[in-house]
């Protein structure tokens, strides 16, 4: 190649540039974390803009996400010097396949306006035609089929290809089923997710000429995180290349996090196979981390059997060691956190003073967001969820909600718009008009409109009298609600030594009867009946909604803290931290990462405990990989002692992954000292009680013995606990208070719910009462 000036070659290393300039014929780059496959690949893209080899419509670039995507847009336009506009072809899978699919629809008998079914519409669908097979779809749930069904989508198979070993899927009648669903979605003029690449491939083979025309017409292919496509994109690619094998993959099999989704991590173990004289391109210096953080991700992969096995080396600077920390339980992981991110941010903390968006949050289940986000909320600190909405804006939590608020006010019409129908009671437009009208015509809520409708006969069958349950079970959960803490002042201690009398004593908890409310509504049986991949997260984070619950007085004092953090927002602009599931982080970098929850059972997750054989662990590793590798600077994994579900303490042991950690390259942390004894009170005397309990727990001591070798945290009562409103009004000025931001303070003045403190650091300022607590102990 003749030499002239390319910029963007010169800050590649030999292997990079190698895999840049040899453009023609098969490439694969196969390396780890961080060694620049991304930015090779990207400048690949530029020199074949540079060269004249191909037009930006000429190139096919697949990224794994939208985002990055747009990401890799940028960058080539940044390297060309100009806007990388009219790059067609660069996106996800999905998103090319779909563009492909609407030129050539008619090929599978569909128009180029289809639509493309959400999993709800998918659902409906399949239930229709499983009860129209006479199977009973209690025993046979939609769900299951369509979980079938998409992972022979995935491995590309349409009906008349299922294998013989499949043929007993569903009760034998899968198969058939599959042929009848994907012949409604013709007749719909419908495609699902799945279907976006089936019929590309179904094109792609049954007509040559369509081939041969985009053979031509894609002259370079380029495919990031080539470890996670599934046979169907494989297939795809392949046949794409088949004419000028102009195709460039990169990955890392240690990186191959999505099996549970069909992607197999053979398709990059076949490449050399299917690309006979493939140029392989090794890459081994790592740009991005320090050799602390390389050696302890290395050593957690180590574990695993069948790797290529990759050495990484980098010229970075030694650095900080990768830091652990046990914690004593959730609460107090993410209020550590949230100090050291305020102390990062500071530059308190030995590190430079770091901007709020060069760190983030990663962690295994999503559920594990919600303790940091109301941490956060609570002190405000900017965050922003990454891949997927904010704990409190999730569909599920929402519903739950809608249930607690109609039990605590049952004129809440728009939690009864809600939830009305949610689970399915059989109530459609028709019966929902019926009680707008009703609850209209007599000047009353929703949920009184409905109890005369039910009444008066209005709504029949079925959904007459799903709705009279209904209407009845809120009236019986408000009555339980509002027995709660009743104590009559006036009477209650008779003489000083005798426990106080109280009166409408509550049979259960609030925290129980939310429990109540969620099973016996049915909204719990939704979801576990409920076989979409997702369902069980979201179980999950309806357990860590109930959980959460403890730390307040009743469901009303709780639904107070909701509604106030969320209208805490601050401006949608400024740094924030990020906080995301690893699946989300994979190909993304932070100076500062902070992996919480290494917990066996959290991470690695149950199920791949439970699993026979070691895939699933296997699998649970390289996501331990990938987070350790996010990290350039500083990475902190933390754990905790115990976890609350459904406010009962769960002994929890440090991950497994904590032992495949190396001794030399981590520095175990002992969170009391860092305090400075600067000890909250706390108000919650359930907590406390539990605490108590929780530390003479024999899963506590048993613990002792194995985390006495990481620093532990001793437990301490700061858990945010929300004091109620009557608390609120006791404050008087010159009171010394804690604030959980500010710290020590005395009260200068109170103004409704607002409290003017004098705090010993920040100095005067007016803070919500409800986030004061009583600061004398
Ligand atoms: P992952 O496997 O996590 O996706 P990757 O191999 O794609 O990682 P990149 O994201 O491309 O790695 O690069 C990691 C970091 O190293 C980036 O910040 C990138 O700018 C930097 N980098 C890559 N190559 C070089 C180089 N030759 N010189 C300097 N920095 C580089
Ligand atoms: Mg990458």
């Amino acid at each position: 190649m003749a030499a002239r000036p390319a910029p963007y070659l010169d800050d590649l290393n030999p292997a990079q540039r190698e895999a840049v300039e040899r453009l023609d014929g098969p490439v694969l780059m196969l390396a780890g974390a961080g060694t620049g496959k991304t930015k090779a690949l990207t400048a690949r893209i530029v020199h074949l803009l540079m060269t004249g080899r191909a037009r930006p419509n000429e190139i096919l670039a697949v990224t794994f996400t939208n985002k990055a995507a747009r990401e890799m847009k940028l960058r080539v336009g940044r390297m060309l010097g100009q806007p990388a506009e009219g790059m067609p072809w660069l996106g996800t899978f999905h998103s090319i396949c779909v563009k492909l699919l609407r030129r050539h629809a008619e090929l599978v008998d569909l128009k180029s306006n289809f639509t493309i079914l959400d999993t709800d519409d998918q659902l409906r669908l399949l239930k229709q035609l499983v009860q129209a097979a006479n199977m009973d779809d209690k025993r046979w749930p939609a769900r299951l089929l369509l979980n079938i069904i998409d992972g022979w989508k995935n491995r590309a198979l349409t009906p008349d290809r299922i294998p013989a070993a499949d043929a007993g899927a569903y009760n034998h009648k899968g198969v058939e089923l599959y042929a009848q669903y994907q012949t409604r979605l013709r007749e719909l003029n419908a495609v699902d997710f799945g279907d976006l690449l089936l019929h590309m491939v179904t094109i792609f083979q049954a007509n040559p000429d369509v081939l041969t025309q985009y053979q031509r017409w894609f002259r370079y292919i380029l495919v990031d995180e080539y470890q996670d496509t599934n046979v169907a994109q494989y297939l795809w690619l392949r046949l794409l290349a088949g004419g000028h094998r102009n195709i460039c993959c990169v990955g890392d099999d240690d990186q191959s996090i999505y099996g549970w989704r069909g992607a197999e991590v053979g398709n990059i173990l076949r490449f050399e196979k299917d690309f006979p004289g493939a140029h392989v391109v090794r890459l081994e210096q790592n740009y991005r981390s320090t050799p602390h953080i390389l050696a302890a991700a290395a050593n957690v992969i180590r574990g695993n059997e069948g790797r290529l096995g990759k050495e990484l080396w980098t010229e970075a600077e030694e650095g900080e060691k990768v830091r652990l920390i046990g914690h004593w339980d959730g609460e107090e992981e993410a209020r550590w956190i949230g100090e050291e991110i305020e102390a990062m941010q500071r530059g308190t903390r030995g590190v430079r003073p770091m901007d709020l968006d060069r760190m983030a949050i990663l962690v295994r289940a999503a559920h594990q967001m919600r303790a940091f986000e109301d941490r956060f909320l609570t002190i405000g600190l900017p965050y922003k969820v990454i891949g997927g909405p904010r704990f409190y804006e999730r569909a599920e939590i929402r519903d739950a909600m809608a249930y607690f608020r109609l039990v605590v006010s049952p004129a809440d019409d728009l939690a009864f718009e809600r939830i009305a129908n949610v689970p399915k009671r059989g109530l459609g437009d028709k019966a929902m008009q019926t009680i707008q009208r009703v609850a209209r015509e007599n000047g009353v809520s929703l949920v009184d409109g409905a109890r005369i409708a039910v009444a008066e006969g209005a709504i029949k069958g079925k959904g007459g009298a799903a709705l009279s349950q209904l209407v009845e079970d809120l009236a019986r959960w408000g009555r339980m609600t509002r027995s709660q803490g009743v104590v009559a002042e006036d009477d209650a201690v008779i003489d000083d030594d005798a426990p106080p009398v109280q009166f409408g004593t509550p049979e259960v908890s609030h925290v129980e009867l939310a429990q109540i409310i969620l099973d016996e509504s049915g909204y719990t049986a939704m979801w576990q009946n409920d076989k979409t991949p997702e369902a069980p997260g979201r179980l999950e984070n309806l357990k860590e909604l109930v959980n959460q619950l403890d730390n307040f007085e009743n469901l009303q004092g709780f639904l107070e803290h909701v509604s106030l953090i969320m209208d805490n927002e601050q401006a949608e602009d400024g740094a924030k931290v990020s906080i995301m599931t690893l699946h989300a982080a994979k190909g993304l970098e932070f100076p500062v990462v902070f992996l919480p929850g290494w917990e066996d059972g959290l991470f690695p997750s149950q199920r791949s405990m439970d699993e026979s054989g070691l895939k699933g662990l296997e699998e649970e590793r390289r996501l331990a990989y990938v987070g350790i590798t996010r990290a350039e600077e500083v990475c902190t994994i933390s754990f905790a002692a115990n976890r609350r579900v459904f406010g009962q303490w769960q002994n929890a042991l440090p991950s497994r992954f904590i032992d495949e950690l190396p001794e030399d390259h981590v520095e175990v942390l002992t969170p009391p000292g860092l305090y400075g004894g600067n000890i909250a009170p706390s108000r919650g005397i359930e907590s406390r009680a539990a605490a108590a309990d929780g530390y003479n727990s024999p899963g506590w001591k048993r613990l002792q013995a194995r985390q006495g070798q990481y620093g532990m945290s001793q437990p301490r009562e700061t858990r945010h606990t929300v004091i109620d409103l009557d608390a609120v009004a006791s404050f008087a000025i010159g009171e010394r208070v804690f604030h959980q931001k500010f710290g020590y303070g005395q009260v200068a003045g109170i103004e409704g719910d607002k409290v003017e403190v004098d705090f010993d650091k920040a100095g005067l300022k007016k803070v919500v009462a409800r986030f004061l607590t009583n600061g004398t102990d």
